[in-house]
C-alpha cells in the first residue's frame, strides 16, 4: 500500500520539514498491523515526493478475517495487503501525526499556508460506481481527481483491468487539510469494514472533519460509510490489534449513534440562533465538554463574553486545545474564559451573563440531583435566557443498533419522552419567573418526533 505526496513549492525540500520527516533518510515505524516507511524518491528545489509504505503483517489481518466468518481462502487471499484502506489513516495519524494536525517546528507559517499538493494512491478499490463517489466526494473539496484503473496483469493485457484505481489528487491547500480529507475519505471509499484500529473513532471523525465535513454536499453518505466501519467488526479488530483502545470505545456511542443525522452541527446551529435571536452577548455554556458550541461562539463577534464551565478538567484541557487558547490572539483570548465547576453547587460565576446553554448536559445528572440544578441555574446564576437540549427518547426507536429501552450513551441517567421534558421545565419556569417555549432538533419523525429536544426558558420581565 503507497501513499505518495508531491509538491512543486519552492523549495519543495519544505515537504521534509512539513512532515518531520528528513529526505536524505528511508525512516521505519512500527505499527501493531505491520510497518511503515517513509523515504522521499525525489527531492530537490523545484520538486520533491514523500512515499509512505505500509507493509502489512497477513498473519495478523487473518486472525481478525477469521473471526468475520470469511472463507478459508479469503483469510489469506485477499487484497487487504495493498489497497489503501482505514489501515492507511491509522498509518497517517501515527506516522504523520504532526502533519495531519496542522504542526510544523521549523517552519509553523508552511504548516497553515496552501502549497500545491499531489497526493497519489497506488491502488484504491473502486468497484461499481465507485469512480462516481471518488470524483463525489473530493471535488467539492477542490481537488483535481483523475483516476486510472489498473491491468490485471501487466503482462496480460487482454485480463483487462481490476478495481483497483490509480488515483492522482491535486489541490492548492495545507498539508494538513490534505492529510486530513485523506483520512476521513479513503476508508468511505474502501467499503469492506475492515480492522478499524484505533480510538475514539467518532471523536476522530469529528476533529478531523471540523471546518468541511459539516459542509461537505455528501456527508451524510461520509458519516454512514465511516461509521458502519466502527461496528461489529470493527470492534473485533480492536480487540485482536489493540485491546486497550477496544475498552475506551465504549465512551463514544452516543455521537456513533447521531453523526450520520450531523445531530452536533445541528445542535450548535439550532442554539446560536435562538441566542442571536435574544441578542445574547455574554453567555455561558454549562457542561461544555471539548468545546462544540465555544468555537461557535468565538467565531462569531456579538458574543461579546463566552465562559465555559464543565465538571470534567479532562473535557477542559481537550477543550482547551481544540480551541488552540495558546495561540488566540490576546483580544480574542480574552473574550473566552473557561472553568471547572458543578451545575450542582451554587457558583458565583455562573452569575453576569445574559444567557446559559445546558447542551445535552442535563441527562448526565442524577435525577435527584436536578433540583440543585434548578437552583443553580435558575435561581443563582438566573441569565435572562437559558437554553437548554436533551435527546428525545421517543425517538430512540429509529436508531438502528440501539436495543429497546436502551439509553444513547451509558453515562447517561435517564432520557425523557417530550411530555416529560415539558413536565420538568414547566414545573421549573413556574416556580422561577420564567416562560418556556420548546422546539425540535434534527429531521423531526412523523411518530416519535426530533431527535434532540430543546427547551427556551426566558426570564420574565417582572423577576
Ligand atoms: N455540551 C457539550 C458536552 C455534552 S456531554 C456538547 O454538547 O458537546 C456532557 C458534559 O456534561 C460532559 O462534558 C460532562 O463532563 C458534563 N457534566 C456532567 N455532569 C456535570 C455537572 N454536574 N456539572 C457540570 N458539567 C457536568
Amino acid at each position: 500500500m503507497l501513499l505518495t505526496l508531491r509538491t512543486t513549492h519552492r523549495p519543495a525540500t519544505d515537504l521534509g520539514y512539513l512532515l518531520g520527516k528528513h529526505p536524505q533518510r528511508v525512516q521505519r515505524f512500527a505499527l501493531s498491523f505491520g510497518e511503515a516507511h517513509v523515504f522521499f524518491p525525489e527531492a530537490d528545489e523545484g520538486a520533491c515526493t514523500a512515499a509512505l509504505l505500509l507493509d502489512l503483517d497477513p498473519l495478523a489481518l487473518v486472525a481478525s478475517a477469521r473471526r468475520r466468518g470469511g472463507g478459508p481462502l479469503t483469510q489469506y487471499v485477499n487484497d487487504r495487503p495493498y489497497v489503501a484502506s482505514s489501515l492507511l489513516s491509522v498509518a497517517i495519524s501515527r506516522v504523520l501525526g504532526s502533519a495531519l494536525g496542522g504542526r510544523c517546528r521549523e517552519r509553523p507559517e508552511l504548516a497553515t499556508t496552501p502549497l500545491p499538493l499531489e497526493a497519489s494512491l497506488a491502488a484504491l478499490p473502486l468497484r461499481d460506481g465507485g469512480e462516481a463517489l471518488l470524483r463525489g466526494l473530493f471535488e467539492p473539496l477542490g481537488y483535481a481527481v483523475e483516476a486510472t484503473p489498473t491491468l490485471l496483469d501487466p503482462a496480460f493485457p487482454g485480463w483487462g483491468t481490476s478495481a483497483h484505481h490509480r488515483v492522482t489528487l491535486r489541490s492548492r491547500t495545507t498539508l494538513s487539510e490534505l492529510l486530513g480529507h485523506l483520512y476521513v475519505l479513503v476508508p468511505v471509499l474502501d467499503d469492506e469494514k475492515h480492522y478499524w484500529v484505533g480510538d475514539d473513532e467518532v471523536d476522530k471523525l469529528l476533529a478531523k472533519g471540523a471546518g468541511w465535513l459539516e459542509r461537505h454536499p455528501l456527508r451524510a453518505t461520509i458519516a454512514a460509510r465511516y461509521l458502519k466501519r466502527q461496528r461489529g467488526l470493527a470492534r473485533d479488530a480492536l480487540a485482536r490489534l489493540a485491546p486497550e483502545d477496544g475498552a475506551r470505545d465504549e465512551n463514544e456511542p452516543e455521537e456513533a449513534l447521531e453523526a450520520p443525522l450531523s445531530l452536533n452541527a445541528r445542535r450548535v446551529d439550532a442554539v446560536i440562533e435562538v441566542l442571536r435571536e435574544a441578542g445574547a452577548e455574554r453567555v455561558i455554556d454549562l457542561g461544555c465538554g471539548e468545546g462544540t458550541l465555544l468555537r461557535a461562539l468565538l467565531a462569531d463577534r456579538r458574543f461579546t463574553h463566552i465562559a465555559g464551565m464543565d465538571v470534567s478538567p479532562r473535557a477542559l484541557e481537550r477543550a482547551a486545545k481544540r480551541l488552540r487558547l495558546d495561540g488566540l490572539a490576546p483580544r480574542q483570548r480574552a473574550r473566552l474564559e473557561l472553568f471547572q465547576g458543578s451545575l450542582t453547587y451554587r457558583d458565583a460565576r455562573l452569575a453576569g451573563h445574559d444567557a446559559a446553554c445546558l447542551i445535552e448536559v442535563l441527562e448526565h445528572v442524577d435525577e435527584a440531583r436536578l433540583p440543585a440544578v434548578e437552583e443553580v441555574v435558575f435561581g443563582g446564576a438566573r441569565p435572562g435566557l437559558v437554553v437548554l437540549t436533551t435527546p428525545n427518547r421517543e425517538y430512540n426507536v429509529r436508531f438502528e443498533g440501539l436495543g429497546a429501552g436502551e439509553r444513547r450513551h451509558p453515562d447517561h441517567r435517564f432520557e425523557w419522552s417530550r411530555a416529560e421534558l415539558a413536565t420538568w421545565a414547566e414545573g421549573v419556569a413556574g416556580r422561577r419567573g420564567y416562560g418556556v417555549r420548546f422546539a425540535g432538533i434534527g429531521d423531526a419523525d412523523p411518530e416519535v418526533g426530533p431527535p434532540t429536544q430543546m427547551a427556551i426558558f426566558e426570564r420574565e420581565a417582572a423577576s
